[in-house]
């Protein structure tokens, strides 16, 4: 079964809300107000594009906090997304964890939301209060219950290096998201954009972001984490997009157009430094035998495994792809 995603973005409409690290239509890359009718069409075209058999489709509803548009607004989406229905297999949206109550949820229902993810950000109320976030960690545990009663899949988005974070509340906020139990999570790393309060305390020298390496080292911490506790990990890194790399945009922080493949380039690293142990094997060459797909991840971003293991253990390593999957 090979699964579809069909993002729709809907720049921060129904946002009253300005957190620190939002400038939410750089991040989208789409400066436009889409319609309904415009759902449409982007769903007949991609329906269109993909062979039925054989696959599942989800539209999802990204870019702002979809519950909390207009009730007549939301529904006038979800509607033209639900008219698609059995061709599409779910309806998927991002929203905050304080625009979920019971009325949203029954709205959700009626329209066949099959997963709602909650920008979770941080566990930790300070951190949350320093970036105006408007909710605490109590409202994810809420909103959480109230998803999954009511039989809709739950996410968590989640965020490395806020304003008034320490890597030790950022492990704390994937161990307290483990224990909320969600079905899969999304990692971004804050990176510092223009126009955002955090540019003001990133000039000012009140905030210090987190180098590529410090944030990739977190980020594979935190998905050997939500992977041993059989969380998916759906995304790890910001999506890059022309206007997001524009020329000054991005003013700080640990953005990398691959930060997802450094993450796994580490997370492969440390699985191979496990295969041996340098204080008693003298090892000159390593052949390292992993699945066919994952060479690259093993070999490490741009070589960079092969690099660390000559360059810390003088050995040279060679990985083998087989098919095991
Ligand atoms: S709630 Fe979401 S869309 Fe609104 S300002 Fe905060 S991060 Fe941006």
């Amino acid at each position: 079964m090979r699964k579809y995603n069909l993002p729709i973005f809907i720049p921060h409409r129904g946002c009253p809300h300005d957190c620190a690290f939002c400038s939410q239509r750089k991040i989208t890359g789409i400066d436009t107000e889409v319609t309904p009718n415009q759902v449409r069409d982007m769903i007949k075209s991609f329906l269109d594009t993909v062979a039925q058999e054989n696959s599942s489709v989800e539209v999802a509803f990204f870019g702002g906090s979809f519950t909390g548009l207009e009730t007549a607004t939301q529904e006038a989406f979800l509607k033209a997304a639900a008219e698609f229905f059995p061709k599409i297999d779910g309806i998927r949206l991002s929203t905050r964890p304080d625009y979920i109550d019971e009325e949203i949820i029954s709205l959700l229902k009626r329209y066949g939301v099959t997963t709602v993810e909650l920008g979770v950000q941080s566990s930790n109320d300070e951190v949350l209060r320093l970036n105006s976030r408007g909710h605490d960690f109590q409202s994810v545990i809420k909103a959480s219950n109230l998803i999954k009663n009511a039989g809709i899949t739950v996410g968590h988005q989640m965020m490395l290096g806020m304003y008034g974070s320490t890597p030790q509340k950022d492990m704390q906020t994937v161990s307290d998201i483990i224990s909320q139990k969600p079905a899969c999570v999304r990692i971004y790393p804050v990176v510092t954009i223009k126009g955002t309060t955090l540019e003001e305390l990133y000039n000012s020298g009140k905030y210090t972001p987190y180098t590529v390496e410090q944030a990739a080292m977190l980020a594979k911490d935190a998905v050997k984490l939500f992977n041993k506790a059989g969380i998916e990990v759906i995304r790890v890194g910001l999506h890059s997009s022309e206007e997001l790399e524009s020329d000054g945009n991005i003013v700080a922080g640990p953005y990398h157009p691959a930060f997802g493949e450094l993450v796994s380039s580490l997370i492969y690293r440390d699985i191979i430094e496990q295969t041996f142990d340098a204080s008693t094997q003298n090892i000159k060459e390593l052949m390292f035998f992993c699945d066919a797909s994952d060479v690259s991840k093993a070999v490490g971003h741009k070589g960079m495994n092969k690099k660390y293991f000559y360059e810390k253990y003088g050995i040279k390593l060679t990985v083998k792809g087989e098919k095991t999957k």
